[in-house]
């Protein structure tokens, strides 16, 4: 298993890890790669990278499922994190072949932040097949 760290730098935002992703993955071998969030209050997704837009849109609408000034029971203050993190899960499966990840023209691979800035780390296990 590969382990990438990460620094995030708001309260909220996708990072493309897409790059940090294929870098983890062994060369020339084909199969599939778990790519796992061992946080709480974060997650990750699979969505379009060419418009920027798109990972605001997404995070304007968590916001409003998960707002700030809800009545929480939770008194850490970070459930609206808690909760945008079961909404995009803790992980995401992806095909390889021949050492790449094979992505759709428009898809990127975001590591979702819901409760920064933190140091985070992602976990990659790349499965033969
Ligand atoms: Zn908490």
């Amino acid at each position: 298993m590969e382990v990438i760290t990460i620094k995030t730098s708001r309260k909220t935002q996708f990072l493309d890890i897409t790059d940090l992703v294929q870098k983890a993955i062994p060369e020339n071998k084909s199969g599939i790669c778990v790519v796992y969030v061992p946080h709480t209050t974060a997650g990750v997704i699979v969505n379009e990278g060419a418009d920027p837009d798109v990972q605001r849109d997404i995070l304007n609408i968590f916001d409003k499922l998960a707002p700030e000034d809800f009545h929480y029971y939770h008194i850490e203050g970070n459930s609206p994190g808690h909760v945008k993190s079961t909404l995009t899960g803790p992980s995401v499966v992806l095909i390889v072949e021949k050492g790449k990840l094979v992505l759709g023209t428009w898809q990127r691979i975001f590591f979702g932040e819901y409760d920064g800035p933190r140091t985070r780390k992602i976990y990659v296990k790349f499965i033969e097949g």
